[in-house]
């Protein structure tokens, strides 16, 4: 057991540490550690900074490990997406907010919420943006598709946590080769970073998160090329498509599918004000 004091003091050892390293929010992130790390609220940290501390062993191993950049998702094991908390771990992607660009396109996209939906969710990873969409569309039923077994894993528990199990099933599979039968709607992040890009991405993804969630191939398209053919393949007439793509893919993307036979609805842009999505329609 090492020494300790007082919440604040262990705060102010960990967001100085936190900050040597190089991390941007080191207060808020040692802040959210400390919570955690001693089982009680963020908030609970910043009301009671004289409350005694009696073991931080704990609190100055994840600390370490953040200051080694691993991301904090990894140290809670959670991570929100669409206000839907999510278990992540090291063989999945961490949901990120401009993922949402994606449901939110789909939303505007799909005129009947309360329509029986059929959803498959290529690359499904936590199963983040099935579940979201799950949450939206009271009456759907989807399908993740993932190519590791211990990804799927963690989109089932997720699944089941959030209370989606009767409506979400995942099943392992490379795109859509395996898959047979007709679609109402087709989502997917797929891996979109250009090889040689990969390793110049923050230390947080290039060291932690999982290199098949994030490799494009060279110019990061060649989920798209399988994808495609697959999407016409087992997209219903009149059902619709909403692809994730990365940083000026988006013309790219869309010249993909419209090969394919595939008719373009339009770009969504993230937060920062990027094409982030394209939507697509079968007729
Ligand atoms: N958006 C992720 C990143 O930039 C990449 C995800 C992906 O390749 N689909 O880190």
């Amino acid at each position: 057991m090492t020494g300790t004091g007082s919440i604040g003091a262990c705060l102010e050892r960990g967001a100085r540490r936190l900050a040597e390293a190089g991390i941007p929010d080191a207060r808020r992130e040692a802040r959210l550690i400390l919570a955690h790390a001693l089982g009680i609220e963020p908030v609970t940290v910043l009301g009671y900074p004289e409350r005694p501390v009696d073991d931080a062993d704990r609190y100055e191993e994840l600390i370490a490990r953040r200051a080694a950049r691993e991301p904090l998702s990894h140290l809670t094991g959670r991570r929100e997406f669409w206000s839907l908390e999510f278990e992540v771990t090291s063989t999945t992607l961490d949901p990120r907010a401009d993922s949402e660009t994606l449901v939110e396109a789909v939303l505007a996209a799909v005129p009947d919420y309360h329509a029986p939906l059929s959803i498959v969710d290529f690359g499904t990873g936590t199963g983040c943006l099935l579940l979201a969409l799950l949450s939206e569309f009271p009456n759907a039923t989807g399908l993740g598709v993932d190519i590791a077994e211990e990804t799927l894993a963690v989109a089932r528990r997720n699944a089941g946590r959030l209370g989606f199990a009767d409506r979400a099933a995942f099943a392992i599979g490379n795109w859509g080769e395996s898959l047979t039968g007709q679609f109402d709607l087709i989502v997917g992040n797929p891996p979109y970073i250009p090889a040689g890009e990969i390793a110049v991405l923050q230390r947080e993804v290039t060291d932690y998160e999982p290199r098949r969630a994030l490799d494009g191939g060279e110019d990061g398209l060649d989920a798209y090329r399988r994808l495609g053919p697959d999407i016409f393949r087992i997209l219903r007439p009149g059902g619709i498509a909403a692809l994730e793509f990365g940083l000026g893919q988006g013309t790219a993307v869309e010249r993909l599918m419209l090969a394919e036979g595939l008719i373009a609805q339009g770009f969504s842009r993230d937060l920062a004000g990027h094409d982030r999505c394209l939507t697509l329609v079968k007729r």
